[in-house]
C-alpha cells in the first residue's frame, strides 16, 4: 500500500526523483537532501509504514542487511571509515517524514561529534521496574 500524500511514496515509487544509489522491489536507497555528512543516505520501503512499529515483519527483516550492504559501499568509494544506522518514531524522537526509513550516516576521520548523547545514572530501583513493566507489555 502506498499513501496519495506521502512524498517518500512519490519517491521510492519513482515519480518524484531523487539521487538513487540501489532499488529492488521492496526498496529505494536514496541520497538524504539535508545531509548529517557526505554521502547520507536514507533506506525507504517502497510500501508505505508510517513507522518501525507499523512496518511488516518480511520487510523489516531485510532492512539491516541491506544498511550492512549500504555501509560497506561507503566505506569502500567515500573514504568514510564509519557509519551510524539511525531510525526515528515519532516527533519527540525526531521523526519529520512519517513514512518509515532509516538513515545511513557516513563518518569520517575527524568530522563533527554526532548521534550522541550524555550517559545518565541508573537507579537499580528504577531499572527494576521498568523492565517489570516492559516484560510486561511485550507479552501481549
Ligand atoms: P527523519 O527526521 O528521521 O524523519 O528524516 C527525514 C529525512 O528526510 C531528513 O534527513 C531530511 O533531510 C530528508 N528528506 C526530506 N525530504 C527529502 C527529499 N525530498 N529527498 C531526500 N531527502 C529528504
Ligand atoms: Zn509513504
Amino acid at each position: 500500500m502506498t499513501d496519495n500524500n506521502c512524498i517518500f511514496c512519490k519517491i521510492a515509487g519513482g515519480e518524484i526523483p531523487s539521487a538513487t544509489v540501489y532499488e529492488d522491489s521492496d526498496f529505494r536507497v536514496i541520497l538524504d537532501l539535508g545531509p548529517a555528512s557526505r554521502g547520507h543516505a536514507l533506506i525507504l520501503p517502497k510500501e508505505h509504514f508510517k513507522d518501525l512499529c507499523e512496518l511488516d515483519e518480511s520487510v523489516a527483516a531485510k532492512v539491516l542487511p541491506l544498511a550492512g550492504k549500504v555501509g560497506a559501499a561507503m566505506k569502500e568509494v567515500l573514504g568514510c571509515s564509519g557509519f551510524n544506522v539511525v531510525q526515528n518514531n515519532g516527533e519527540t524522537a525526531g521523526q519529520t517524514v512519517f513514512h518509515f526509513h532509516v538513515h545511513i550516516i557516513p563518518r569520517y576521520e575527524g568530522g563533527p561529534a554526532m548521534v550522541t548523547w550524555t550517559p545518565g545514572n541508573a537507579d537499580s530501583t528504577e531499572l527494576a521496574e521498568i523492565s517489570d513493566s516492559l516484560k510486561e507489555a511485550m507479552k501481549s
